[in-house]
């Protein structure tokens, strides 16, 4: 039994999108195609969903934005004092706002 050689070939059957493990595709497809939300942020203010488990983890290790007071007024993230927003570059500020509006998209489409 070579299972693993042939490993990676989880194909999403309404995308084509290839997934390395079983779970992350069924992740994909509640996100993606059927609009459920698996990896919510509990904090009532935010509510972000996120595709995969370790995204919502990592949202809330680093954003830790809950309590963030700070925002960009381009780009509106928000920050947890003053030096971080100091330290927001031009570039991560219109890369964030993109992300911003691919997420948007993503949910218009729906
Ligand atoms: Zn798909
Ligand atoms: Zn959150
Ligand atoms: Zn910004």
């Amino acid at each position: 039994m070579r299972k693993v050689a042939e490993g990676g070939k989880h194909r999403c059957n309404q995308c084509r999108s290839i997934f390395r493990w079983p779970s992350d595709l069924k992740y994909h497809i509640a996100f993606s195609h059927n609009g459920e939300q698996l990896n919510v942020c509990p904090e009532a203010t935010c509510g972000q969903n996120f595709q995969f488990p370790f995204q919502l983890v990592n949202h809330q290790r680093t954003f830790g934005h809950h309590d963030w007071q700070i925002v960009c007024t381009v780009c509106n993230k928000l920050f947890g004092s003053q030096r971080f927003l100091s330290r927001h570059t031009q570039l991560a500020c219109n890369r964030y706002k993109q992300e911003q509006q691919e997420q948007g998209q993503d949910s218009a489409n729906m």
